[in-house]
């Protein structure tokens, strides 16, 4: 089967590896400024042109059986007018809700799944009465093109400087949650209807941007995964979704809140190339073609350390860590691989993962 990508980078390069045993073959749709170095030898890679028709798009992708994406940020309506050609997964409308937070908050309380408190605010909303309401701090995020912080504003109090929000951005407001910690679950859904959960992973940023994830999350409250899972399938049923779907989680007071959903792979779902029977690629991968999703249990704990503008560590400094590179140049702050780290002993593996973070990041 021949299975068409829109994009490029180290999403659809893992996806493609991950399918390639299964005798499945690829074809990635680079932007009109894309690097594709990600996906280089993996198969044929066609530039988009501005403006170029769905048509045109699909004959460049060489007619694939199905198409899927590697991001979110993709052109909704060239979704929607592919589907005339191959199967797209997943389906525009449910990329769609994801793309705009309003949109995707107001799913998400449809479904009876909590978030933090927000509403949506314009120019003449007084941000210091809705703080006052919602809880401080209160953050600002634009609806669209936001993410790992970015476009999104932050005020402590009443006292701070309000922010000045670029003319025509649409934005909510949302109330700061006391979080224990940040999780997530990385949800697959077969074209079968049937769903598949991975353990939930505990996940550490820095300035915004993932640094590493542990998996299983260590302690977590009785019955937790059970309640994460009854959310993830009531989302995929909801979106008639199929692949993989990631929900990015708060934990507070022993309680899941849903912060964003990610209609795709996911950076906190890494860990699995290693650590689980199936990893979260070839899930997606088997989804999307129609087979039957994979185990998603993990026999042993399991970490995973972003490289985020650093060159891979000397192999001798964590010899077990195993390195997915990918074939990006180094940039501050750039996401250019990660290592996936194993032990049967959790304690030994976070002693591992924070000598590992010394080192790359002293
Ligand atoms: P986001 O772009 O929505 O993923 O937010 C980036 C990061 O900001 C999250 O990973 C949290 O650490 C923090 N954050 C976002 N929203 C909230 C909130 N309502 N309460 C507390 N922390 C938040």
């Amino acid at each position: 089967m021949k299975i068409g990508i829109i994009g490029c980078g180290q999403l659809a390069r893992m996806l493609a590896l991950a399918g390639w045993p299964r005798g499945l073959s690829f074809s990635f749709l680079a932007g009109p400024q894309e690097d594709p170095a990600p996906v280089t030898g993996l198969g044929p890679i066609y530039r988009m042109s501005e403006g170029e028709s769905a048509e045109s798009i699909y004959e460049g992708l060489g007619r694939p059986e199905v198409i899927t994406t590697e991001r979110e940020q993709v052109d909704v309506a060239l979704l929607s007018a592919l589907k005339a050609f191959a199967p797209v997964y997943p389906e525009a409308h449910a990329v769609s809700v994801c793309q705009h937070r309003a949109r995707e908050k107001q799913f998400i309380n449809d479904q009876g799944i909590a978030t933090a408190p927000w509403r949506p605010i314009d120019g003449k909303t007084d941000l210091i009465a809705l703080g006052h309401q919602l809880g401080w701090p209160l953050f600002i995020k634009s609806c669209e093109d936001g993410y790992d912080g970015y476009n999104q504003w932050r005020l402590n109090g009443p006292d701070t400087p309000l922010p000045e929000i670029p003319e025509g951005v649409e934005c909510i407001a949302e109330g700061g949650v006391a979080f224990e910690r940040e999780l997530s679950l990385v949800a697959a859904r077969a074209s079968n209807g049937k769903v598949a959960c991975y353990p939930l992973t505990e996940n550490h940023h820095t300035g915004g941007i993932l640094q590493h994830s542990l998996a299983p999350a260590p302690s977590l409250p009785e019955g937790l995964q059970a309640k994460a899972e009854e959310m993830a399938r009531r989302l995929l049923e909801a979106l008639n979704y199929v692949g993989v779907l990631t929900l990015e989680l708060f934990l507070v007071d022993g309680e899941l809140k849903i912060n964003e959903l990610a209609p795709r792979v996911h950076n906190s779902g890494h860990w699995t190339q290693s650590g689980a029977l199936t990893c979260q690629f070839e899930n997606h991968v088997r989804a999307i073609a129609g087979l039957p999703l994979g185990p998603t249990s993990a026999p042993q704990p399991s970490a995973m350390v972003n490289l985020l503008g650093v060159e891979p560590p000397n192999p001798v400094i964590c010899p077990d860590a195993k390195l997915h590179w990918y074939n990006k140049s180094v940039r501050p702050g750039r996401k250019v691989g990660h290592l996936n780290l194993t032990h049967s002993d959790p304690s030994q593996l976070h002693r591992q993962v924070e000598e590992l973070v010394a080192v790359l990041y002293p």
